[in-house]
């Protein structure tokens, strides 16, 4: 597969591997092992793995490996390991490369179950430096020299601040630390984060890649040594793997992932300007008077598909969400299905009221997830909830 095709293409063919059948579609392969013609041949794939040298599916499997060269043929990175989930691909990127001592450098403005790998990774003796992640002046100071990692979320869930790949990646690589994004909100269909500097990119699979809320997967890309020499060790032999079931799923999703969420994100700039100018606080990226906007518009070249708003008061909150009759309420993202959240009671219901109002998070605010409906029919939606 050409590197020199559109993403678009490559989301429908790279990374494809056929039996001797021709099958022209992706096969599953749900198998756990992989039969030997010898005891010689046995002894000589445990000896030398190969990229055909599957001996245990926690190890490696045909679909997963399928999906793991499609996304790294769209990330652009050598190299990739499919997990079971977005988790398990944060805390393997970040626990397999890290040693007692060493410094980690994270943006404050993370998911809940991201901050909660940092706080294992101070469990044994990593320094952990949480700041503003929008700050490039507090990147500068925490980062000293020999940094092992900086990590942030590219656009923090759920309050959509956007943080400078570029600036990061030089502050950084100048320490010599490696740079980890956590890049779920921009998708791959929007990613510049290689060629802005990110060393590894991770992906929540449960969301636009998957699409339709039904798999979780997760995957972690970057070059060949770090995905293979400094991730694969760690997470085989800790039972990451994501299901060769899931990685099917996912290698589907993959397909008709560009299409989706450019209409998601077409929909979402529709209703942001229309909650705008309503009167509603909305905060999306793709709207000019977003703090990032320029930057946005410059590193992510789209709003993206999530929106939020604040209606005020936990009160105001509830009462759009229990009015809202298209839009779903639940907690998840990127699904076909619009779906709307109130993070303060739920996702971010663990983080104290300072940590809460530190992240931005207000009593009002509501987070919504755009998806495939018609955008007239959500927007229709929105407005009678809001009343
Ligand atoms: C959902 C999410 C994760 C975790 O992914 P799972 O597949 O649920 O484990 C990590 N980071 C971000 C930004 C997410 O939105």
């Amino acid at each position: 597969m050409s590197t020199s095709h559109h993403p678009r293409t490559r989301a429908v063919h790279a990374g494809i591997r056929r039996s001797q059948y021709g099958e022209l579609a992706e096969a599953l392969f749900l198998t756990q092992g992989f039969a030997y013609d010898s005891a010689g041949q046995a002894e000589a794939r445990f000896q030398q793995s190969g990229p055909d040298e599957f001996i245990y599916a926690r190890y490696g499997n045909p679909t997963s490996r399928m999906f793991e060269d499609r996304m790294a043929a769209l990330e652009g990175t050598e190299d990739a390991f499919a997990t079971a989930s977005g988790m398990a691909a944060v805390n393997g990127a970040l626990m397999a490369m890290v040693r007692p001592g060493d410094r980690v450098v994270a943006a404050r403005q993370l998911f809940g179950s991201c901050l909660y790998v940092l706080d294992i990774l101070r469990r044994f003796g990593v320094e952990v430096v949480l700041l503003n992640g929008t700050d490039l002046a507090a990147w500068d100071q925490a980062v000293t020299p020999g940094t092992r990692a900086v990590f942030f979320e590219s656009v923090s869930n759920p309050v959509l601040e956007v943080m400078d790949i570029a600036g990061i990646a030089e502050i950084a690589h100048a320490a010599g630390a490696t740079v980890v994004v956590d890049n779920v909100f921009v998708t791959p269909v929007f990613s510049r984060a290689v060629d802005l500097g990110a060393d590894v990119v991770i992906y929540s699979t449960t969301k636009h890649v998957d699409g339709g809320g039904r798999c979780l997967g997760g995957v972690i890309c970057g070059t060949r040594s770090f995905v293979r020499e400094v991730a694969e060790p760690y997470l085989k032999h800790t039972g990451a793997a994501i299901s060769p079931f899931n990685a099917w799923l996912m290698l589907n999703g993959l397909a008709t992932m560009d299409l989706r969420v450019r209409a998601m994100a077409d929909s979402a700039a529709r209703i942001a300007d229309t909650l705008h100018g309503a009167g509603v606080r909305t905060i999306y990226p793709g709207l000019p008077d977003h703090p990032q906007h320029d930057l946005a518009a410059r590193q992510i070249g789209s709003g993206g598909t999530m929106i939020a708003f604040d209606m005020g008061s936990k009160d105001a909150a509830f009462r759009v969400l229990d009015r809202l009759q298209l839009i779903s309420l639940s907690n998840n993202l990127g699904d076909a299905k619009s779906i709307a959240t109130h993070p303060a009671t739920t996702t971010h219901q663990r983080l104290s009221e300072a940590d809460r109002a530190l992240a931005g998070i207000t009593p009002g605010m509501v987070r919504l997830s755009v998806g495939l409906e018609h955008p007239d029919d959500l927007v229709a939606d929105l407005m009678q909830a809001i009343g």
